[in-house]
């Protein structure tokens, strides 16, 4: 059985649209942040709720909530969650409230949005925070979110290894090693690739492969103008940084 993992949606309905037509029937984990900095939030909430058989959250999804502080957040960041927190509908709202931080949906694989030491708030950047989370990883594998950069770590004996993920390639898991996986951002990567991220996981064969999918980026600029969202939020969706 195929799985998509999904994350940092962000409220942009082109890149999740666009994401969800190549996905087609393949079960859906969603590693949080469905809102926050773009301008679509009750359609993302909406589709999640629709696709995604498990879902966690995400800081942006609690800080537009109101369940954490948000001044640690960018202006704009604290912006897009008081706009987001004014337009979602009620059972939207109540939905993202309930989310739990962390899941384990098949017994070899854990879920978050930041990191296991820190679920909401920690990036996984380097070496030392990723060894932090393989200290409490009770799974051989760690789907995680946050940073919107597709990475893969991997931890064989005391060996810690990053890897990059190349486009449309299958690679394969060593049942020896444990993982943690990050599919980049759905709605706002930064990376450099301005198209959506999402990775494919395959528990048969045991293997992750990286997807990349173009979309719209223009229609959700002039609804992000239209609604007076951050330039540079707006301007950043261009070159995917
Ligand atoms: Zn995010």
């Amino acid at each position: 059985m195929k799985t998509a993992i999904i994350s940092d949606i962000h409220s942009n309905i082109e890149a999740f649209e666009a994401v969800l037509a190549q996905i087609g029937k393949d079960k859906v984990y969603c590693l949080g942040d469905i809102v926050g900095y773009g301008p679509n939030p009750n359609e993302c909430v909406e589709l999640v709720r629709e696709k995604a058989c498990v879902v966690i959250a995400g800081n942006h999804d609690f800080g537009s909530v109101g369940q954490i502080d948000i001044s640690g957040f960018t202006k704009e960041a604290q912006f897009v969650c008081r706009f987001t927190h004014d337009r979602l509908a009620l059972d939207n709202f109540s939905y993202l409230k309930e989310l739990f931080e962390t899941a384990s949906p098949q017994d070899n694989v854990t879920l978050v949005h930041g990191s296991l030491k820190s679920p909401l708030f920690q990036y996984i950047l380097g070496q030392k925070a990723a060894r932090s989370s393989f200290k409490l990883l009770k799974t051989p594998l760690c789907f995680f979110g946050h940073t919107h950069l597709p990475i893969i770590y991997k931890l064989k004996g005391r060996k810690l290894t990053v890897e990059g993920l190349v486009e449309d390639e299958n690679l394969f898991l060593d049942k020896e090693a444990r993982y943690l996986i990050n599919p980049g951002s759905i709605g706002q990567p930064r990376d450099g690739d301005p198209r959506a991220s999402y990775l494919i996981f395959d528990n048969k064969n045991y293997s992750v492969c990286l997807k990349r999918v173009a979309y719209n980026v223009s229609k959700t600029q002039k609804t992000m103008l239209k609604a007076n969202l951050p330039q540079p939020l707006i301007s950043r969706l261009t070159v995917g940084q």
